[in-house]
């Protein structure tokens, strides 16, 4: 009766009182997919069946999450990651902006004042110094734990923006050298390891390499298929890839050199949580090329759950299984490609910079005489000759309206908004005007501001994104790990949610200028589980490989107060499996407590030939690895090897 009532009192608990944070885990892993729309999880979801996969299945997923800024673009969404504040406060407002005080263009991180190590000698570097807040890390930093705080991408903004100030390192591409760089902001020198990697001139072993096409199963077909590119040019009919940026293996250098980082910098073996941010860069080029349509974005979105997979696997190996936190989202969305709407009829297509840019002169000149009027800016952010304008004395605000009449003249303007109206917040009070208020920073902010229709965007070809409607603005938001309730969660958060989410659960200081919640509808009730300090993966049986037999199998074990497993019983399996699920958790390790546990751990076999698909040919590497919660389940995902001559190609 007692233990009835108890367990009454705990449903009571679970329901009315949102759970306590999940403990700090050993390893933050924090995931950008540089431009990945929510809309990839679902229209690809049956193709993915490892990283993405994985987080899909045990992780707690946001289906309505969005960056609530505007422009939605790269520095502000990285900005926005690990820092959860607004460019209002972040001083992030785009990727590049006219600087008023040097009459120049700047970038997020340029920075004249550091230098580049390991690419060109003498070449300017980059840093954070123009983002004005905290980022997790360095809250992390700021109160004194001994964790290492490292950034890494293709491209700098992206790999130094999440991080902040105190990190210990920011790597990225630096596609003049093809070296991976850092700037003298983070360190003296590059450290040996990475030294390394760049004597091993790493991007040569993708010269040469076809992308193909995903396989389609018919085997005639596969083989005729076309690659989308290759990286040489002069094949007939076959497009030059361009840089490897551009390229899925540009996403796969990033790999490899977060692996090695993990290795070197012994990330998640520290006392304290260590952070590791990560942003693939290459879906990005690929998407504005192409657009969200097209099968290369299909492609390389299949290729980026696999590479996850592959990176979570040996972070697992590393770390030890159930002791990384996961969390991923997007920088921001993409616009579909405007001829590929106007076929479908849907609304959209393309806007004219100069023919802008001209009225806004036609009108000013009309008005107020001839002038260089406009100091800098483009595509509807426009920076006004404020000189001029005091040689003129002219009323800055009565200028400024000039020129949004006129360009609210103009088609497929959906809304002007001037620095004067945005200084005193009179705006309409919709989403669109409070994105725009969100991105606006005063000392840096454009004096006009064009916010165009939906699916209307500037460039001559391919496709963009920097519009706060819900293709640029709705992305993943995924966390996983110990302590995270699986489930899908269909309440509207904002990208900014994710920083205050993580400084609770590493129970550090929310970072200055953060405006997020903290999501503690993720946090699961707390489950009296050790962490697995040894796992073993049981082997896919050969028998059961070749007779192509998959399944689960139940199993009870006992660990003890030193974290051995003292016993294991089978509950259900089919016999070809069970001999292995037993040999393999026999092996299993816990974490010592205080008191002996009870488990049942499902295993989960499965065969994919997915290894083998078309003719480009990735190695079989079998994926296996483990819920960081009760109840645990193993997977032990295999592929079925390709003839010996497929698979002997590289392909890459
Ligand atoms: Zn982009």
């Amino acid at each position: 009766m007692r233990k009835l009532l108890a367990a009454i009192l705990l449903f009571v608990c679970a329901v009315g009182a949102p759970a306590p944070a999940p403990k700090p885990p050993k390893l933050v892993l924090a995931v950008v997919v540089d431009q990945f729309r929510y809309d990839y999880l679902l229209r690809f979801r049956r193709d993915y069946n490892a990283g993405l996969a994985r987080l899909l299945d045990h992780g707690a997923v946001f289906t309505d999450a969005h960056h609530i800024h505007y422009p939605t673009v790269t520095a502000v969404g990285h900005s926005t990651f690990l820092s959860g504040a607004t460019p209002s406060s972040s001083g992030i407002i785009a990727n590049e902006w006219f600087d008023r005080e040097t009459g120049q263009s700047v970038t997020s991180v340029s920075d004249p004042d550091t230098k580049l190590l390991g690419g060109a000698p003498g070449a300017t570097g980059s840093s954070p110094h123009r983002m004005l807040v905290s980022t997790v890390g360095d809250e992390l930093k700021m109160a004194g734990r001994n964790s290492k705080v490292i950034g890494i991408s293709i491209k700098d903004r992206s790999a130094i923006l999440p991080v902040g100030h105190i990190a210990d390192a920011a790597y990225w591409y630096d596609s003049d050298s093809n070296n991976w760089v850092t700037s003298s902001f983070f360190m003296a020198d590059l450290p040996d390891w990475v030294k390394d990697v760049n004597r091993q001139r790493p991007f040569l072993k993708y010269l040469g390499g076809n992308w193909m096409p995903p396989a389609t199963g018919d085997a005639a077909k596969d083989a005729s298929a076309k690659p989308f590119c290759t990286m040489v040019a002069g094949v007939e009919n076959v497009r030059y890839c361009g840089g490897i940026e551009a390229t899925p293996w540009g996403n796969e250098m990033i790999e490899e050199f977060t692996e090695r980082a993990v290795t070197e910098e012994k990330l998640g073996q520290h006392d304290d949580t260590d952070l590791l941010a990560v942003s693939f860069s290459s879906n990005d080029y690929v998407g504005h090329a192409v657009g969200p349509d097209a099968p290369e974005v299909r492609d390389i979105s299949i290729r980026t759950d696999r590479l996850l997979g592959k990176l979570l696997d040996f972070i697992d190996k590393q770390v030890g299984a159930g002791n990384t936190l996961v969390v991923l989202t997007a920088d921001h969305g993409v616009a579909p490609v405007p001829e590929v709407n106007a076929a479908r009829k849907m609304p959209g297509g393309r806007l004219s910079d100069v023919a802008m840019l001209r009225a806004v002169n036609d009108a000013l000149t009309a008005k107020y005489g001839e002038g260089k009027w406009i100091a800098g800016g483009s595509e509807g952010m426009l920076y006004l000759n404020r000189q001029l304008i005091r040689d003129k004395k002219l009323d800055a605000a009565a200028v400024e309206e000039t020129v949004a009449t006129a360009l609210r003249g103009m088609p497929h303007v959906f809304r002007v908004y001037t620095r004067s109206q945005l200084a005193r917040s009179e705006v309409t009070g919709d989403y669109v005007s409070q994105a725009v208020l969100a991105g606006f920073f005063e000392q840096r902010s454009p004096d006009v501001i064009v916010v165009q229709d939906p699916y209307y965007l500037y460039g001559a070809s391919g496709t963009s994104h920097s519009t706060p409607f819900n293709y640029d603005s709705h992305v993943p938001v995924i966390f996983m790990g110990a302590g995270i309730r699986a489930g899908e969660y269909d309440e509207k958060i904002a990208v900014n949610d994710i920083a205050p989410t993580l400084a609770t659960i590493l129970r550090v200081e929310e970072p200055s200028g953060s405006i997020g919640r903290v999501l503690s509808e993720i946090f699961a009730e707390p489950v009296d589980m050790p962490a697995v300090v040894n796992f073993v993966a049981p082997a896919y049986p050969r028998a059961a490989k070749d007779a192509r037999i998959m399944g689960k199998t139940v199993t009870g074990i006992r660990v003890n107060r030193d974290g051995a497993v003292t016993e294991v019983r089978t509950i259900t399996a089919h016999p070809v499996f069970e001999h292995y699920v037993l040999e393999a958790l026999k092996q299993w390790r816990f974490q010592p407590s205080d008191q002996d546990h009870s488990f049942q751990i499902t295993c989960s076999f499965e065969l994919t030939n997915q290894e083998c698909e078309g003719t480009d040919k990735h190695p079989i590497t079998p994926e296996t690895w483990v819920s960081a919660e009760l109840p645990i389940v193993v997977h032990i995902r295999t592929g079925v090897r390709c003839s010996e001559a497929d698979t002997s190609q590289t392909q890459h």
